[in-house]
């Protein structure tokens, strides 16, 4: 893992008003990077700051970018992010900083003419964002102990934390297809649900429909079939974070998991938040791995490194909010229902790749994996609605006095992260948004 350097200097401002914003998101230290079209032109790569988003393939045009900068600029004048990830980390990182001094306060863009500025920055607000990345692969993991035990106490109550569960980070492979950006609708899965009192399993929409609240990551340079990655070089493979929603179906789910896991409960969407925050902008936020129990097992050799222990966790709050229809109309915000940390995660980024590729898996550019459902350890805390409401049994009410055990349609579920460190600059995630339709 590299160390801090001068973009991540809390000092440091924009000449970029909006990324000042104490509230912002996208300040000067964060600049996460997404694909964006404007005016129905072909998509593109972008650097979100405050409220506007930085055109990577103007900049480049302008010349402002040089040496690995630039060969990463050049990577990105495309409509996914990658080329620019097969680079590796260290392009990337260098285009950040080169871009945290373009846009800088005392950046020699500071005092240009707006000749010098011109097409370089968009309204954010007038961008529509895409899948940033082609997904050829989707992996999802199980790493949020607190969410494996107690969503094990409902599915499986007779053994709700698998006893491999301390020496394996479980995972299953997800499906790419299905992986959309955020801000759009999900269209209510339907499937075979369990067998009633005549003994036969019904079949049309989910009755039990639910979010996951996840952080996504993305892989940069793969590694070769039947080279696995080393737990110590693993960080060097992430290139950046996202938000991620695993919508589950957990009636279609509990009757066809066993014995080869999620199916068809899993694979009808999962979104992720069209801004990726790059590895380099979190690192103030890197926290040690969780503590384990001193009962548990220490991790095998392939899945110990006393860096990755050090600083191996991400310290990222998280929230979800939650309004109906109802309440859209009788125009009531969304409101809060759950809110947990990235910290919770029993497993680290790291050793979910060495894991994913010590038998010799290749993982490529773009391949995301998603760490698993985070809760934590308080009732407000448990991040789906299976465990939030124990299985529709203990309903939630909201403003508008309706009560939900589950999701249904109308519900729009909206995920935030937000990374807070004393001395340093707040960074956060943007919006994940997704609305359920019949
Ligand atoms: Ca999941």
């Amino acid at each position: 893992m590299t160390t801090l350097d001068e973009t991540h200097d809390p000092h440091r401002r924009s000449w970029v008003e909006s990324a000042n914003a104490p509230d912002t998101d996208f300040p000067i230290q964060n600049l996460p990077i997404g694909v964006f079209s404007l005016d129905g032109r072909s998509p593109r790569c972008g650097i979100a700051i405050g409220d506007a988003v930085l055109d990577i393939g103007i900049a480049h045009d302008k010349g402002w970018f040089t040496g690995d900068a630039a060969i990463a600029a050049e990577s990105a004048i495309t409509a996914s992010l990658n080329d620019l990830f097969s680079l590796g980390c260290s392009p990337l990182r260098e285009l950040r900083r080169q871009a945290a001094s373009i846009l800088a306060h005392d950046g020699p863009l500071a005092k240009s003419t707006r000749a010098a500025r011109e097409g370089l920055l968009h309204a954010r607000d007038a961008c529509a964002m895409q899948l940033p990345v082609r997904v050829g692969n989707y992996t999802d993991f199980y790493a949020g102990i607190y969410h494996a035990k107690a969503a094990g106490a409902l599915l499986t109550p007779e053994d709700p934390l698998p006893k491999n569960y301390k020496w394996v980070p479980i995972a299953y492979h997800g499906r790419a297809s299905s992986v959309r950006v955020g801000g759009g609708t999900i269209k209510h899965p339907h499937g075979q649900r369990p067998p009633e009192d005549d003994g036969r399993p019904g079949f049309g929409p989910s009755r039990r429909l639910d979010f996951e609240l996840e952080m996504g990551f993305f892989i940069g340079k793969g590694n070769a079939l039947g080279q696995p990655i080393d737990i110590a070089g693993a960080g060097e493979h992430i290139v950046g974070f996202t938000l991620l929603n695993d919508w589950s179906a957990r009636d279609i789910q509990r009757w066809e998991m066993f014995p080869l896991g999620p199916f068809l409960s899993k694979n009808f969407s999962t979104s992720i938040s069209p801004w990726i925050v790059t590895a380099d902008a979190l690192l103030p936020f890197r926290t040690p791995a969780m503590a384990r129990d001193a009962v548990d097992p220490a991790p095998l050799d392939y899945l110990l490194d006393a860096d990755d222990q050090r600083r191996g966790g991400i310290d990222v709050a998280l929230s979800v909010q939650l309004q109906t229809a109802l309440m859209r109309g009788k125009g009531m915000p969304a409101v809060e229902i759950l809110h947990s940390n990235a910290r919770h995660l029993y497993w680290t980024p790291a050793q979910m790749v060495a894991h994913h590729t010590c038998g010799g898996c290749d993982l490529q550019p773009g391949d995301l994996i998603g760490t698993g459902t985070i809760s934590g350890p308080e009732p407000d805390q448990l991040s789906s609605m299976l465990e939030l409401t124990a299985a529709g049994a203990r309903p939630i009410t909201l403003p508008s006095g309706e009560r939900r055990g589950f999701l249904e349609d109308g519900d729009e579920v909206v995920f935030t992260g937000k990374c807070h460190r004393d001395g340093f600059v707040s960074i956060g995630f943007g919006e994940l948004r997704g609305r359920i339709t019949a």
